[in-house]
């Protein structure tokens, strides 16, 4: 017998055993074989023994797992997604997968159900409940599962299942019993009023017994059947990260962070404590000393300005601490690579740009990286600033154009807006109803853009053009006024700005 046989074994007859000790009723408690990190000959193996629900957690290593398993003729395997959902890794979900357990907001469900394939079967989804508030930052909050319940029943691709919940990662037994008991609770509680609501998956490796005596359906299991998991590299619960200065951008990459991230493992320093008390009540560590900040972390966010960030590299230099496999990502317009360079003599450095949106996490992200930033770091920055938006990866000319068109992008947006807005006005409209109106006409807008992705943006203006009508006629005054030519001066402008500060630093 191979030892992925006999690991199968004995947790099926642990699960039969806690069945009986809880006195449930026989073959109630399904397996989900979780093969993350795992080759797709491990599947296969307990696939021979029987097994057909497997788990992944990563989006692109499982939707290439899965599609080579289909060529080889594993047709029938039920694959769950069960990992934390970044935003742009929702169609590669929607389009491999048969079950999510992780959806923990509106977006992630709306966004699931528009990519769901019209060919294949709604796909189905459990509610990820946060059950154990502090240590834990993903999952959707007691307090907002009616929202979300209710949109994922107005979306036609998804069927709403059940609850998935991840016990505390600690040794007091009791504390996760509860954890359970409370989730178990929850279950019951919209069971009796939602059809088809019958998956409660909770319970790992560690803490099988106590799910299964708390009512769980479903356990996922790893380690127990495929043995423990060898991560490549960093992830992001065993990392240290900084942040030099606790200004705007910091704090908007800092929020991004803690979603999914321990805050007690971030530290932010800057010259004015009290300007940190914020990063303090989330429980990271705050203070003054830029070098010991650095010293201490893996990942060092640079966000301080332009102006500011050449003595803050000075000092970590001539300060002599290793950096050896530290990561430095810089937030400084204009401040190149080479630059920081010249002062750290490490290539292992990343620009990031975001532009204001993403504060509300509807940001574009330009991400520039240096020559010794490995595939895993790239991952782990982007996953960091998954929650302010899309990033967008370049070389450094990409960024100075990234910049202009996003970075500076929302100011001729208003602009454009300010400009309807007084025209509306001094036709005779009332100023609140003039940007009510321009608001949803251009959130309206976009929003025609960003559904209807096959269609080009020429034809949606086109849809709203005929010939000789009205809006022909205000079109034909924009090519009069040589609209391009004054956009493209502007960006141009813009650009010329972004090489001049280049050469300053
Ligand atoms: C990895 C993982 C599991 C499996 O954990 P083991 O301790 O290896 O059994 C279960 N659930 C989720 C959500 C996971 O990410």
């Amino acid at each position: 017998m191979n030892s992925i046989t006999e690991n199968l074994n004995h947790i099926h007859s642990s699960i039969t055993k806690a069945i009986a000790n809880s006195k449930r009723v026989e073959n109630s408690v399904k397996l989900l074989c979780v093969s993350k990190t795992k080759p797709k000959e491990m599947v296969i193996e307990a696939y021979k023994d029987g097994e057909r629900h497997f788990g992944e957690s990563y989006a692109v290593e499982a939707s290439e797992k899965i599609e080579q398993l289909k060529e080889l003729g594993y047709n029938d395997i039920v694959w769950h997604f069960i990992g934390p959902i970044q935003k742009n890794k929702t169609k590669l979900i929607a389009t491999h997968f048969d079950i999510v357990e992780s959806v923990d907001r509106v977006i992630v469900a709306k966004r699931l159900d528009e990519q769901r394939p019209d060919n294949l079967k709604p796909l189905e989804v459990l509610i990820q409940v946060n059950i154990s508030d502090e240590s834990q930052k993903s999952g959707c909050a007691v307090s907002d599962i009616d929202e979300l319940i209710k949109e994922i029943q107005s979306c036609k691709k998804l069927k709403l299942r059940g609850f998935m919940g991840i016990g505390k990662d600690t040794n007091n037994l009791d504390e996760i019993t509860a954890e359970f008991a409370q989730l178990k609770d929850l279950f019951n509680k919209y069971k009796t009023s939602i059809a088809d609501f019958d998956i409660l998956s909770m319970g790992m490796t560690h803490d099988l017994d106590l799910a299964i005596a708390q009512g769980s359906t479903e356990v996922r299991i790893g380690t127990a059947i495929f043995g423990a998991r060898e991560y490549k590299n960093k992830t992001m619960n065993d990392v240290k990260v900084a942040f030099i200065g606790g200004g705007n951008m910091s704090s908007c990459i800092y929020d991004s962070i803690i979603k999914d991230y321990d805050a007690k493992n971030i530290t932010v320093s800057g010259p004015h404590l009290e300007k940190l008390e914020k990063f303090k009540q989330h429980g990271s560590n705050i203070t003054t000393d830029n070098v010991k900040t650095v010293e201490q972390a893996q990942v060092i966010f640079l966000g301080v300005k332009p102006q500011i960030l050449t003595s803050v590299l000075e000092e970590i230099k001539n300060s002599n601490i290793s950096l050896d496999g530290k990561l430095f990502i810089s937030m400084a317009a204009g401040f190149k690579l080479s630059s920081i360079y010249a002062q750290l003599q490490t290539h292992n450095l990343i620009r990031i740009m975001p532009n204001t949106p993403a504060k509300l996490g509807l940001g574009v992200i330009a991400v520039s990286y240096d020559s010794a930033v490995t595939d895993s770091e790239k991952e782990l920055c982007k996953k960091m600033l998954s929650h302010m938006g899309e990033c967008i990866e370049g070389d450094e000319q990409a960024l100075n154009v990234i910049g202009a068109i996003c970075g500076c992008g929302p100011a001729f947006v208003y602009r454009f807006m300010e400009a309807l807005i007084s025209e509306a006005v001094r036709n005779g409209i009332a100023p609140n109803d003039a940007r009510k109106m321009v608001e949803q006409t251009v959130f309206g807008s976009a929003s025609m853009v960003i559904k209807n992705q096959d269609t080009s943006i020429a034809a949606l203006r086109e849809a709203v053009t005929s010939k000789g009508g009205t809006t022909f006629a205000g079109l034909c005054k924009m090519t009069e006024g040589n609209f391009e030519q004054i956009m493209q001066n502007t960006i141009q402008a813009s650009l010329d700005r972004t090489y001049e500060f280049e050469k300053m630093f």
